[in-house]
């Protein structure tokens, strides 16, 4: 069967690797149909030296795929059935793994495509317990952006900054993957939301999604404006992903008691802060890592009713793949690219 290697930085390649097994006790096989890029697959091809791996490492963090076969042991699941894959392989037992906290695993193994064998193969033996059931009107691509994509998005705006219906958000990147993810997320409950782009044909694209504001960050300051829009009063939330580009304008761009959350920095990981600013406006930071299975399941759930829609830049094949990450590293990008397993 097909995979996608790693093999050395800025090297992916096609190459033929053995089916696995038949699935052990509590596992499952799945046909993987789907894989959705993210900056996580950037930052693992770039070569970037914090991660604890061994090459060839299949990439792909993000996928959905079809039940093939179930093994001893495992209930709830059909062949057939179109599921989400969890991105991280959890322990299971820990206390937060028991109470539903699945980011916060005590005992995680690693994240698929990233420290661990990745979803760009064409079958691949899972936890029974890491599947998510994706439920009738989602299909292979809704399930696909349902954990990195979407339930991230969910675990930083509902679980982490508490996002209320009427509260101004600030979505920065909103051409980003989890960027459109957040903007109708948003909008859907009722908030007034403010995106940034870095291109006029980006900002029409926003608006489309539902966005109030769009600004062209290469155009205007971006936190002049959100003051302007907020008659100098600051947002609510801001969602953060930007980083070290972006930070400054994002802790000005608040409200005072307002909240920012980060799930990312693809600009840079350090950046210097200005304390007293944090203290006075009494500001929040949160940090939000990956989701818990349920955001993935509420994600779906919400994909099912048609009021919030995976938005798709391109689809790919094995073959294409290595110019997709040229472009996401470019940021040149509107929504999701998706590589068509099978
Ligand atoms: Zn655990």
């Amino acid at each position: 069967m097909r995979a996608l290697h790693l093999v050395d930085d800025r090297k992916v390649v096609a190459v033929d690797i053995a089916p696995p097994p038949p699935p052990a006790i509590g596992e499952v096989t799945v046909r993987v149909r789907a894989v959705a890029l993210n900056h996580i697959d950037v930052w693992g091809w770039r070569g970037m030296a914090f991660a604890k791996r061994k090459m060839p490492l299949v990439i792909g963090a993000e996928a959905s795929g079809e039940v093939a076969a179930i093994g001893p042991g495992v209930a709830g699941l059909v062949p057939g059935q179109l599921v989400s894959i969890y991105g991280a392989r959890t322990c299971g037992l820990c206390r937060p793994c028991r109470e539903g906290r699945d980011n916060l695993c005590e005992h995680v193994a690693g994240v698929h495509g990233f420290h661990l064998d990745g979803f760009a193969q064409e079958e691949i033996n899972l936890p029974a317990r890491l599947l998510v059931p994706a439920p009738p009107g989602v299909d292979e691509i809704g399930a696909a952006v349902a954990p990195v994509t979407f339930g991230t998005v969910e675990h930083m705006l509902f679980d982490n900054a508490k996002l209320e219906p009427g509260e101004t958000v600030l979505v920065q990147a909103g051409g980003s993957g989890i960027g459109t993810a957040a903007i109708q997320l948003a909008k859907r409950i009722g908030c007034t939301v403010i995106t940034t782009v870095g291109s006029d044909d980006k900002v029409a694209k926003a608006r489309a999604l539902g966005a109030d504001h769009v600004i062209n960050y290469r155009e205007d300051r971006f936190e002049g404006v959100v003051r302007k829009i907020t008659k100098k009063k600051g947002v609510d939330v801001v969602f953060e992903h930007v980083g070290a580009d972006t930070w400054a304008g994002s802790m000005l761009s608040l409200k005072r008691g307002g909240r920012l959350v980060t799930c990312g920095s693809t600009s840079g990981v350090t950046t210097s802060m200005n304390l007293m600013q944090l203290f006075q406006q009494q500001l929040r930071i949160i940090g939000s890592f990956g989701c818990r299975m349920e955001n993935m399941a509420n994600a779906m759930q919400k994909m099912a009713t048609g009021r919030v829609v995976p938005v798709i830049d391109t689809e790919v094949d094995f073959d294409t793949l290595p110019k997709a990450l040229e472009r996401m590293e470019g940021r040149d990008v509107f929504g999701k690219i998706i590589l068509r397993v099978s």
